[in-house]
């Protein structure tokens, strides 16, 4: 079984939701974020949260994926400040939704000043909430910004436990964990970590503290990133028990913190019936023969990392 506890699902299409199904994804979480055009109106980030805790949840359900989503108001758009006041405003309403994991992803893009207010806002909403918080690092600038990170949150006062810095590579890794944060890597083609240079970390750090995501989006990106990196870790023996934790039990530790996230969503799953509405839609399109499981069917048998 496998966690994909970084994925914008809300880019990506049905037979990625099959293919990650296929391939042991159990579970996913997707991260509030920018969608590449910019928002121009509150309400148009208000129904993008609206969607990632609804509709988004509902179609993952559907191709037999349990859905979790972190809620935030993300570093690019904070640099609009009449938008990020009023997503502010909304964002305690939505952190306290069912399936909601963490605050996030929250941080630096260009590390501006409206950037930081908005990123210590947002930690100590995390804070009061008792919620983890998914920091999204810079591209640019990304050691300084990393570190800079981690100071802001334990200036307002964070436990590292309840923190995941994402989008680690060889230069931000040692000094995330020797902090005592969750290190968590993207393993993103060309730009972020890739599945052979993670095969060689883990080698290096172990297991401890690590998560692997896939940070699938609407650019170039594989929605398999997880399970690929767990094939090719085994095949170049890193042990099991490393794979087990990278791919799955660490980022079950890091956001179950937050009360929303079980091992029985997924050991005891609701029967699939693509018939099922919501809000008056079903994911079918046409004449489409839905798939209707019966209840009890143990779908996930015999997923284990192959
Ligand atoms: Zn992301």
């Amino acid at each position: 079984m496998l966690i994909d506890p970084h994925a914008h699902m809300i880019s990506r299409t049905t037979d990625d939701y099959q293919a990650m199904a296929a391939a042991g994804v159990v579970a996913l979480i997707e991260p509030a974020f920018w969608v590449g055009q910019p928002r121009t109106f509150v309400g148009t980030y208000v129904d993008y949260l609206s969607t990632i805790v609804g509709w988004e949840r509902f179609r993952a359900g559907q191709f037999g994926i349990r859905h979790y989503c972190t809620i935030g108001l993300n570093s690019k758009e904070a640099n609009n400040e009449e938008l990020a006041e009023g997503v502010m405003e909304w964002l305690p309403r939505f952190a306290l939704k069912e399936g909601v994991v963490a605050i996030g992803e929250i941080g630096y893009d260009e590390q501006t000043e409206l950037e930081d207010k908005y990123f210590r806002l947002q930690l100590s909403l995390a804070k009061e909430l008792d919620l983890p918080v998914m920091v999204h690092t810079p591209h640019r600038d990304k050691k300084q910004g990393t570190t800079r990170s981690m100071d802001v949150c334990e200036e307002m006062g964070l436990d590292p436990s309840m923190v995941i810095i994402d989008h680690n590579n060889e230069e931000t890794v040692g000094e995330v964990l020797q902090r005592g944060y969750w290190a968590g890597f993207s393993i993103y083609p060309s730009t972020k970590m890739g599945n052979a240079r993670m095969v060689e970390l883990l080698k290096q750090y172990g297991s401890e503290r690590i998560i692997v995501d896939s940070a699938c989006d609407w650019g170039i990106s594989d929605c398999l990133g997880v399970a690929k990196t767990a094939q090719l870790a085994l095949q170049s023996g890193v042990p099991e028990s490393t794979v087990r934790a990278v791919c799955y039990g660490n980022a079950l530790a890091a956001y179950g913190q937050s009360g929303q996230m079980k091992e029985s969503d997924w050991l005891e799953p609701p029967a699939i019936d693509q018939r099922t509405l919501y809000e008056g839609n079903s994911i079918l399109r046409g004449g489409r023969d839905p798939v209707i499981e019966e209840p009890g069917t143990l779908r996930r048998k015999g997923l284990q990392i192959k």
